[in-house]
């Protein structure tokens, strides 16, 4: 399973910030989608599937839509995932969560979609007036791309009530747990196991006593027996590995 993901924009594209008056530092776009994007990815290596960014992940270098969009379809990729922070509420109150879909948008997109937006305001608590679990967009990286797509706009950076939140550390930890839940659920992603030194040690400890209680191959058993009648080794575990101490004596019992 490959999921793209997209983090809209970079630095340098004009306009796309937090509104001056709000956040005097006018945090870009990027920044913000780039950090949920990171976080998304970081979560997700816990599960068995690959992620692809399509953005320049320092965010320095304007990467097209066209170039992200070719990247997914050359990759094949299952998913495509974009994440965008939103404007157009121009310094007043409100806003909210809003995840498109592509007009006619297949189903696993509508149901990804979903999950999206009922995990991620589960999560966030973040609910406005702008919020929309089902709108479609008739956007890019939606039309263009040969895989289910969605495209979530996780706040507006000019809303008085969603800038200060969606500026926080916490804020953007909340999108992508609610983001890799939805992911984990509509997917049935399974988690990465993780074995121990000391899990490794016992299942090698197992390995080689049942090694040990193998009867020898039929190839090996004339062999074995002349070597045993020589003294040369007592016979047993003969499918077990030999120690380098094991070695040396039934080569001296050989050469005597
Ligand atoms: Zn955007």
């Amino acid at each position: 399973m490959l999921i793209c993901i997209d983090a809209g924009h970079y630095l340098g594209t004009p306009g796309k910030r937090c509104l001056k008056s709000i956040d005097p530092l006018e945090t870009r776009e990027w920044t913000l989608n780039g950090r949920v994007a990171d976080k998304v990815q970081a979560l997700l290596k816990n599960y068995i599937c690959t992620t692809m960014r399509v953005d320049d992940v320092t965010g320095g270098r304007e990467i097209t839509l066209y170039e992200r969009v070719a990247a997914a379809n050359r990759a094949k990729a299952e998913l495509y995932l974009s994440i965008h922070h939103n404007a157009g509420i121009g310094g007043g109150s409100g806003g909210g969560i809003v995840v498109y879909v592509c007009p006619g948008a297949d189903q696993t997109s509508r149901q990804v979609q979903q999950a999206i937006y009922q995990h991620t305001v589960a999560k966030t608590g973040l609910q406005g007036n702008r919020s929309n679990p089902t709108p479609e967009g008739d956007l890019y990286v939606l039309r263009e791309t040969a895989m289910p797509a969605v495209l979530g706009e996780f706040g507006f950076m000019d809303s008085t009530t969603d800038t200060p939140i969606i500026l926080t550390e916490a804020y953007a930890q909340g999108i992508a747990e609610g983001i890799v839940e939805a992911l984990v659920e509509r997917y049935q992603l399974r988690e990465v196991e993780t074995v121990t030194y000391e899990q490794w040690k016992a299942f090698m400890t197992r390995y080689q006593q049942e090694q040990a209680q193998l009867a020898p191959s039929a190839w090996a058993e004339m062999g074995l027996a002349q070597a045993k009648a020589r003294g040369i080794t007592d016979g047993t575990r003969p499918q077990s590995k030999a120690t380098r101490q094991e070695v040396a004596l039934m080569i001296n019992a050989a050469i005597k």
